[in-house]
């Protein structure tokens, strides 16, 4: 379990709820699963080309890494994995390749598009409660209109106060939203399931940050966690004094965000 490492000394737990911080919150396999629908589409695409006599570990792999090649190309979203299996089917299946099987693939949109999204447990109270006490930024990544759809179906858009989807979440694109709104660093916490693509962008910012691991996460997203550059220390005998970035919080669900904020 790569999630469980983690630098026990950046984990300053606040010792009361904090006032009036701004949280970043991430979308995807953070408010609902995703990720998950994905594995299942790539598990239907292993019964698909069965009839090819591959193993599923070596399309897997195929696709794997088709998938991280295409992203620097495509960028992320169900709509540029589609077209990243419809690549790897051709391939695998060359000449035996059938029209009627790239249909199904193209079919595959409706499991990654048009499923109803399934919120996490205390998600929809966790943010009508998180709301009224701070300020909420939705902050994801992807393609904009796919995103944007979710969060309109999702029925949270009103919880935030802006959304904000970028193709890329660096630390670059951290300060650059920290820039834009005027936000103070250590007032201000991402939270998501991604050490890759939450945590450590954040906390190299010098922002603080909440991780959240998904249970079904996608390995792509997966890295050890960093502290962040060294953060100035607060006045003796004002240990803990709430005014500092990163601040690194690991909770198990969602609606823990309640007990911190
Ligand atoms: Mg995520």
């Amino acid at each position: 379990m790569r999630h469980e490492r983690h630098p026990s000394a950046e984990l300053r737990v606040p010792r009361a709820k904090l006032e009036r911080q701004v949280l970043l919150i991430d979308a995807d396999d953070t408010l609902w699963e995703t990720n998950l629908h994905f594995e299942r589409v790539v598990s239907a695409f292993c019964d698909l080309v069965g009839f090819l006599g591959y193993a599923n570990d070596y399309v897997r792999q195929q696709v794997d890494f088709a998938e991280r090649t295409n992203i620097a190309r495509r960028g992320y979203g169900a709509g540029s994995f589609l077209l990243t299996l419809e690549e790897v089917y051709l391939k695998l299946a060359g000449h035996r390749a059938q029209q009627a099987h790239r249909q199904q693939i193209r079919g595959f949109r409706r499991v990654l598009l048009e499923e109803p999204l399934r919120l996490f447990d205390g998600v929809a109270e966790t943010l009508a409660y998180l709301a009224a006490r701070h300020r909420l930024l939705l902050f994801s990544r992807g393609d904009a209109g796919e995103q944007s759809r979710k969060v309109v179906a999702s029925g949270l858009a009103p919880r935030f106060e802006s959304w904000e989807i970028v193709p890329e979440k660096n630390e670059a694109a951290y300060r650059t939203l920290v820039e834009r709104h005027g936000l103070r660093p250590a007032q201000v916490w991402m939270v998501g399931n991604s050490p890759r693509f939450d945590i450590n962008p954040a906390l190299a910012a010098g922002l603080n940050a909440v991780f959240i691991p998904a249970v079904h996460s996608w390995e792509y997203e997966n890295e050890e966690i960093r502290p962040g550059p060294p953060v100035p220390t607060a006045p003796s005998g004002a240990e803990g004094s709430g005014d500092e970035g990163g601040r690194l919080l690991v909770l198990q669900r969602f609606r823990d965000l309640q007990e911190h904020f």
